[in-house]
């Protein structure tokens, strides 16, 4: 995508006073850090615009990036330009009056499906929506000002997104965009420690994860997280939700699979993968997401079965056709 659609968006943001910014539902440090970032580099850059970040649920380990702003009313938003940041559909939006905004903005690196902005930056290979807020600036740096706090949101989104830069979608301007964050002096060590540090109960957890741990005869890794798992270490659904990263590393398992009941009797999975594609299987089971990183929903156990079925399918059918699987 050309510098063109750059142009239109900081034309956009120069004509709005009152600008309001949104993600997607269940955050994660990609979307919270890409809109709290954008918010601080645009406070910082202009400072008479009323800037606000609005969304309807939050979550407790990514509060040190900042609180975000109350809901207003649907008046507020008549005059107001409204970004949305790492979401892929209109449905998925954690704001439900973003679209009684006067225009929509959508800035997004997921598969696009659902053009849903007045104007649509959306680059399905970049590593992470706050890598595109940080090539925005890197753009406009003559016209936008950063500042530590901003560069700091903005990082995070993007060390979150990539695994701490592992994953295969990292590329050369992954790492040039993130080297101008890193020029504002960000507190790395801090950083990380917000980010790594477990409660020690989580290390009991960890023993019991690694115990329970099954996998499919061609190397699909799962873990079942159920209700009374979640209530016996107190967990919170996000809690629950990051356990994932727990069975990522077995080898030739190039799928894992977490399964996490949700309260309302419907399982939330997660799925990731090496080298495999997972996306399409998870659009079966009312899901989506990335090549390598998918998320679905399933409405009975019994699809437990099924997903594991066909994603077991899908290792064998790679591990046949390829050979430079680890
Ligand atoms: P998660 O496991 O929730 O981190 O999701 C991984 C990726 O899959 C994210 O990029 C989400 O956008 C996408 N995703 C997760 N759940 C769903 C869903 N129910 N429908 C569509 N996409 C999803």
């Amino acid at each position: 995508m050309g510098k063109e659609v750059l142009n239109q968006i900081l034309q956009k943001i120069k004509d709005y006073q009152k600008i309001i910014i949104t993600r997607h539902v269940r955050p994660d440090g990609d979307c919270v850090g890409s809109t709290l970032g954008l918010k601080y580099l645009l406070q910082e850059t202009f400072k008479d615009k009323d800037i606000r970040v609005i969304n309807e649920d939050y979550v407790e380990y990514l509060k040190f990036l900042g609180e975000e702003d109350q809901q207003v009313d649907k008046s507020f938003y008549q005059d107001a330009l409204v970004i949305v940041v790492d979401t892929a559909t209109d449905s998925r939006v954690s704001n439900k009056l973003f679209k009684e905004g006067k225009e929509i903005i959508k800035i997004d690196h997921h598969i696009e499906t659902c053009p849903y902005g007045d104007i649509n930056w959306v680059e399905e290979e970049k590593s992470a929506a706050a890598e595109m807020i940080a090539e925005l600036y890197n753009n406009f740096k003559d016209q936008l000002v950063m500042n530590k706090k901003a560069a700091t949101a903005i990082y995070t989104g993007i060390i979150t997104d990539t695994g701490r830069f592992r994953f295969a979608s990292v590329n050369g301007d992954t790492l040039r965009n993130a080297s101008i964050l890193l020029d504002q002096n960000i507190d790395t060590q801090k950083l990380f420690a917000q980010l790594y540090l477990k409660d020690f109960n989580y290390y009991k957890l960890q023993g019991k994860i690694f115990k329970d741990i099954k996998i499919t005869e061609n190397g699909v890794a799962y873990v079942y997280i159920t209700n009374k798992i979640k209530k016996k270490y107190k967990l919170s659904m996000d809690d629950a939700s990051s356990l994932i990263s727990m069975i990522d590393s077995i080898k030739g398992s190039i799928i894992w699979v977490a399964f996490i009941d949700n309260d309302d009797k419907t399982i939330r999975v997660r799925l990731r993968s090496r080298f495999a594609e997972i996306n399409k299987i998870a659009e079966k089971y009312r899901g989506g997401g990335h090549a390598q990183a998918s998320g679905a929903v399933l409405h009975h156990k019994k699809e437990i079965k099924e997903i594991l079925a066909d994603l077991d399918q899908e290792i064998k059918n790679y591990k046949e056709n390829n050979q430079d699987w680890l």
